[in-house]
């Protein structure tokens, strides 16, 4: 980008920041206008009942408010940002009146948001509320002890800054220390717990104890320190705005948004780039196993073909081209993947009839069906019309449904091969008997890398490339893709396109 200055830009600009310092003025004075007016005077009083309700309002929305923090190994944690809410509180009430809402914000916020899918056990809420409310007495006690809201509102400045830093300072440290210590130490209760239960071995002496509790407390604090700082910052800002300029509260709470913006940025990079790198572990395996009975087989053939029996020969140099073929096609997915991304790909569609599609894709899949004693049944209405397609590609988008069925299906199942005409397009669709996909994992099984977690248990390599080349070289086509499947039932791939 370039940029010219001229005499007309420096005006223009000037200007532009003349008006805008005059809109910030303006609005500044009727910030000041209205703290003068009745109501938001009684709402600043600490004992007023407007106060107390807002009060309660955001101790519940805090406690209620999480950020998910990436973690360790693509895991995600997540932290609750209470903390802001009992600072924000402690800051403007006095201690008693801080306790009371700490108690009823914290009840509404454990009671009304339950974690998704499951209930919090009772004793969760009770362990929750309690620290709540503890770590609020504890900052509460000594904000007051150091009579922090009067030096907050207003300080006398030099003398009395170290007592303004201990009275804030040493709210936020108590805050943390407690509720932190409480939930250290329970968890490590809690682990102690399953550990005898299960029938471990726990150590009880009291420095074992003590090691635990600080590894855990390490791990917990290297997650939690950035979100719950910034929560403690937030809340003392909050509850100072409240006191001198109430309707300049919720700027307070703008850092909260930029930080969560922040984190979700931050944690869909952390996602890609794992993602990334099970791609490369997961694709050197996908070359590597047809590379190396290629491998064998050809070595075998170089070193011994004069001592071999005809039958042997013929497997041998079988397995061979089958491995060679399962190459190409993974390298053609490759290429397919990557000419897809940068946009280079184009489609030439010609009108084909469906039958030629299906040949030509089952001469290449054939040996994947065949390697695992899969039958193959085809399913084709006489009246089928032509279809509009890029023949290279559609075969391959074919192959790619094919070779998934024979690899996630068990040895000796049957792959159906259906098409029917919907209107004005043909429906091809690729029947298997094999495990299945969860409601959960069909959401995302058509993305780039993605692969279903289990296949790691079940080692069946590959890419996680082939259903999203599938999708957009469908999507090119104009046609549209889907998946019906339950787990341990089969899955039924299908993709449609125009007729000729
Ligand atoms: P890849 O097979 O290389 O992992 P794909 O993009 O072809 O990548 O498939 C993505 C995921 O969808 C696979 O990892 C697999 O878990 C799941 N999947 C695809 N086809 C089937 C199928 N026919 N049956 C069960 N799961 C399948």
């Amino acid at each position: 980008v370039t940029t010219r200055i001229s005499l007309p830009r420096i005006f223009l600009v000037g200007i532009g920041l003349l008006g805008l310092a005059r809109v910030g003025l303006a609005a500044s004075q009727l910030a000041q206008h209205w703290s003068q007016v009745t109501l938001f005077t009684a709402v600043s009083s600490p004992w007023s009942p407007v106060t107390i309700a807002l009060f309660v309002t955001v101790g519940v929305a805090a406690s209620a408010f999480v950020i998910i923090v990436p973690g360790h190994e693509g895991q995600t944690s997540s932290h609750d940002l209470g903390t802001m809410g009992s600072l924000a509180c402690v800051v403007v009430f006095p201690p008693y009146i801080a306790i009371l809402i700490a108690v009823v914000a914290s009840t509404i916020a454990q009671v009304a948001f339950q974690p998704t899918g499951h209930r919090r056990a009772w004793q969760f809420t009770v362990f929750n509320v309690g620290s709540y409310v503890l770590a609020t007495a504890a900052s509460a006690t000594l904000f007051a002890f150091y009579d922090g809201m009067h030096l907050l509102v207003a300080p006398k400045l030099p003398q009395q800054a170290a007592q303004t830093l201990l009275a804030v300072g040493g709210a936020v440290a108590v805050n943390y220390i407690v509720s932190y210590g409480l939930t250290v130490v329970s968890l490590w209760l809690i682990r102690r717990t399953v550990a005898s239960r299960d029938g471990k071995t726990v150590s009880s002496s009291r420095v074992s104890a003590v090691t635990a509790i600080r590894d855990i407390f390490i791990t917990s604090h290297r997650d939690a320190i950035l979100p719950e700082s910034t929560a403690a910052i937030v809340g003392i800002l909050f509850g100072y705005l409240w006191l001198v300029n109430p309707p300049l509260a919720p700027i307070a709470l703008l850092p909260l948004a930029v930080i969560y913006i922040a984190f979700q940025n931050f944690i869909r990079l952390q996602e890609l780039d794992r993602l990334k790198s099970n791609f490369i572990t997961e694709v050197s395996h996908e070359l590597r196993t047809p590379l190396s009975s290629m491998v064998a087989s050809s070595e075998l053939l170089y070193h011994h073909i004069g001592d071999l029996q005809g039958d042997s020969i013929r497997d041998l140099s079988r397995t061979s081209y089958e491995s060679s073929n399962h190459l190409f096609r993974v390298v053609e997915n490759l290429l397919n993947a990557s000419t897809l991304q940068s946009g280079t790909l184009t489609i030439r569609p010609v009108a084909l009839s469906v039958d030629e599609i299906i040949s030509d894709a089952v001469t290449q899949a054939q040996p994947f069906l065949e390697s695992k004693n899969q039958s193959l049944e085809l399913d084709l209405p006489f009246d089928l019309p032509e279809v509009l397609a890029d023949p290279r590609h559609i075969v391959q988008v074919l192959i790619n449904l094919l070779t998934n069925a024979a690899k996630y299906s068990a040895t000796g199942t049957q792959v159906r091969i259906a098409c029917q005409t919907e209107g004005d397009m043909v429906r091809i669709g690729v029947v298997d008997q094999g495990m299945g996909i969860s409601d959960e994992d069909q959401a995302h099984i058509f993305e780039r890398f993605y692969r279903v977690p289990s296949n790691t248990m079940t080692s069946v390599v590959g890419s996680g490339l082939g259903l999203s080349i599938v999708k957009s070289l469908v999507d090119m086509h104009h046609g549209q893709v889907g998946v019906v499947s339950h787990v341990g039932d089969g899955s039924t791939f299908w993709f449609t396109l125009p007729s000729a």
